[in-house]
């Protein structure tokens, strides 16, 4: 499930009271909310039984629980899901640091150690190329790892990161399938949040839970 702007501020530092954001995440997806203090690295935490999260750095989140919502934040950055029929299921935060330290790659391995076969991704919005320029520099690591489909130029013809293409080759190359693509981008389409565009500090979210 992904939430956009209509259903309110869901993230973590939301400033509404906790019992209406609470109420505000629980009709969007129902269950005990699971998320890390995301921190754009490669961190993935597999979620035990009892396992609150609260307080755990990490970008990616992995759980077998059958219903248990894991459920990561953003605001330009890409949100991506990710499910196996054998009930292994992920939610991964991937900005572009996170992406170059490889955050889908070990988010795949660990669903994979856990027991996934197949895996299957849905993608939420992020920043598109035309808004989002970017120095040669960052670039060039991100281009030798993923190609140059992530080279691209904003609406003013300036160097930009395509982070959707990004993140599209690094699924490619775990032969992940996409099921689905929300390929907007945050910073110009109405309806999500964007740092970049408009400093917000709202945040949308992607849910992912297994069948209970
Ligand atoms: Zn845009």
């Amino acid at each position: 499930m992904l939430s956009g702007v209509f259903d309110g501020d869901v993230g973590p530092r939301s400033s509404c009271a906790m019992e209406v954001l609470e109420a505000r995440r629980q009709s969007i997806a129902s269950g005990r909310w699971r998320f890390l203090n995301q921190s754009h690295g490669n961190g993935v935490v597999v979620l035990s039984p009892e396992e609150p999260c609260f307080g755990r750095e990490g970008d990616a989140l992995v759980t077998t629980l059958p219903g248990a919502p894991v459920v990561v934040f953003a605001a330009d950055c890409a949100l991506v899901g990710l499910a196996s029929p054998q009930g292994v299921v992920a939610a991964a935060h991937v900005g572009w640091r996170s992406l170059l330290a490889g955050v889908l790659e070990a988010t795949a391995m660990t669903m994979r150690s856990e027991g996934a076969a197949q895996l299957v991704a849905v993608l939420g919005p992020c920043i598109g190329p035309e808004c989002y320029e970017f120095g040669e520099s960052d670039l060039e690591p991100l281009e030798a790892r993923y190609g140059p489909s992530v080279r691209s130029k904003t609406a003013e013809g300036r160097p930009a990161l395509d982070l959707r293409a990004g993140v599209l080759r690094a699924l490619e190359a775990l032969s992940v399938s996409i099921s689905s693509d929300e390929a907007q981008c945050t910073a110009c389409r109405p309806g999500w949040f964007s740092w970049r565009a408009r400093n917000d500090t709202g945040r949308h979210c992607l849910v992912v839970a297994g069948e209970r």
